[in-house]
């Protein structure tokens, strides 16, 4: 397997925004968010077992997650919440291994909002035999900006942000296990000199492990 770069952030951190400059150097980008999109879509692959689980109320009219209600109903019930993971997430896992299987880049970049929470994802300060990814890269963002952002692009509330902040992981901790740590914070075009500076170290080590 390649030498696979974690990236995680918090909501609104700006994880896309970073992996895109990454793709933009050639890397491939395995996003576990974009995995769980296809999976929920009409069709998709994790259907059949959500609505024979949770019942056809979660499906919407053209056979898609209904997400604004799943995430409602799972948001506060952790046991349910749990039930669900247990259905998307081994679908999740498998579908970014074969991504990642398949990437002809010098090295991969996985893109997992719970990279720290998921014990699956045994990162390199654990390193075990197993390790899924070999180094971990933070977003990290001034938290005012980090809620304006996602206000901005999905028409919350103040609060509502606020809560999903304050159901994940701090960025302090996601900070203290993080490998290397980008701030995202100023404007986009901040992002093209460390991300640059990662680039290369990134391809070194690549280069190195086998
Ligand atoms: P994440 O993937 O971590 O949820 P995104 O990359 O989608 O975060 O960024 C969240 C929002 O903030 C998006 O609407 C994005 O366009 C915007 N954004 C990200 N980085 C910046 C930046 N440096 N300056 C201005 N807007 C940004």
């Amino acid at each position: 397997m390649r030498y696979t770069v974690g990236l995680t952030g918090g909501i609104g951190s700006g994880k896309s925004a970073v992996a895109e400059r990454f793709a933009g150097k050639g890397i491939v980008i395995v996003d576990a968010d974009v995995a769980a999109h296809r999976l929920t879509a009409p069709e998709g692959m994790a259907m059949g077992a959500i609505c024979a689980a949770f019942g056809p109320s979660f499906t919407a009219a053209d056979g898609s997650l209904d997400r604004v209600r799943m995430r409602a109903h799972v948001f506060a019930n952790a046991s349910e919440r749990k039930r669900l993971e247990a259905i998307l997430h081994p679908m999740i896992r498998s579908m970014c291994e074969a991504e990642r299987s398949t990437a002809a880049s010098p090295y991969v970049m996985l893109v997992v909002p719970l990279l720290f929470e998921s014990t699956r994802h045994s990162t390199t300060r654990a390193k075990p035999r197993d390790a899924t990814v070999q180094r971990t890269l933070v977003v990290a963002c001034d938290q005012r900006v980090q809620i304006e952002r996602v206000m901005r692009r999905s028409a919350m509330s103040e609060d509502e942000v606020k809560a999903i902040i304050a159901a994940q992981m701090s960025a302090a901790q996601r900070i203290a296990l993080a490998d290397d740590v980008i701030d995202n914070s100023g404007p986009a075009e901040a992002l093209d000199q460390p991300v640059e500076r990662l680039h290369r170290q990134y391809l070194e080590a690549a280069a190195q492990y086998r």
